[in-house]
């Protein structure tokens, strides 16, 4: 079948069609329908990922599916959570706009890995920086879908007070994963995705897929 991917993110289509393969299921990019990038209003992933699914769908007339993951630190009331990606709001910003997309990227992983460091200054001891990475996964088979198909993983760390490890993107240099004994960005790309919040919730969708729409 056909499932139009809620992202314009050519990394994450590679990454879930392959992922998405044995069960034939055939992932198409929305920019390639000239599908704009939904709204992302809400205050959790599972609703942002709805909607952005629904959003692909009403304007395919197809299956869609979308994602949306982030950093939840408990002491911090789950912050950044949905605000991960703009964490900082940094003030280069708009300068940076003429630089490379990749390059934009990495002064904007730097921003918001500072200002997560500068909010928990005030919670010094390991056991008050409890965090993980969530992804959620949603499926919709069209537009009013009543029954869509919502897969979670969760991945368990602890904030370090300093980078570590050069792999990854993101918060990873600052995610330490206890059962793994190493940040993030310090396991081979291959362990992290392995293990990752991302691995768990495509293997759930992967599950739901079989089972409620019998593919
Ligand atoms: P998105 O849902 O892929 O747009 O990710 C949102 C943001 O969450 C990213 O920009 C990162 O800041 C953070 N994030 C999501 N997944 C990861 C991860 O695996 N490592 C580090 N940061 C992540």
């Amino acid at each position: 079948m056909e499932l139009i991917l809620a992202s314009n993110n050519a990394k994450k289509l590679k990454e879930l069609s392959a992922l998405l393969a044995p069960l034939s299921i055939e992932l198409i990019s929305q920019g390639t329908l000239g599908i704009p990038e939904a709204e992302e209003p809400h205050p959790s992933f599972v609703e942002n990922a709805l909607a952005k699914a629904r959003h692909a769908a009403l304007l395919s007339g197809k299956a869609a599916l979308a994602d949306d993951s982030g950093l939840c630190v408990d002491a911090l009331g789950g912050a950044p959570g949905v605000h991960s990606a703009r964490y900082a709001q940094t003030a280069a910003q708009a300068v940076e706009r003429d630089m490379p997309r990749e390059t934009q990227r990495e002064h904007q992983d730097a921003a918001n890995n500072a200002r997560l460091l500068s909010a928990l200054a005030a919670y010094p001891l390991p056991a008050q920086r409890s965090a993980r990475f969530v992804c959620a996964l949603v499926a919709v088979r069209h537009a009013t879908d009543p029954e869509p198909l919502i897969a979670f993983g969760r991945w368990e760390g602890r904030i370090l007070d300093q980078l570590q490890g050069q792999g990854g993107f993101g918060y990873d240099p600052l995610m330490f994963i206890p059962t793994l004994g190493h940040t993030a960005a310090e396991l081979p790309a291959e362990i992290k995705n392995a293990h990752s919040h991302r691995a768990l919730a495509v293997a759930q969708l992967l599950s739901l897929m079989r089972t409620v729409w019998s593919l």
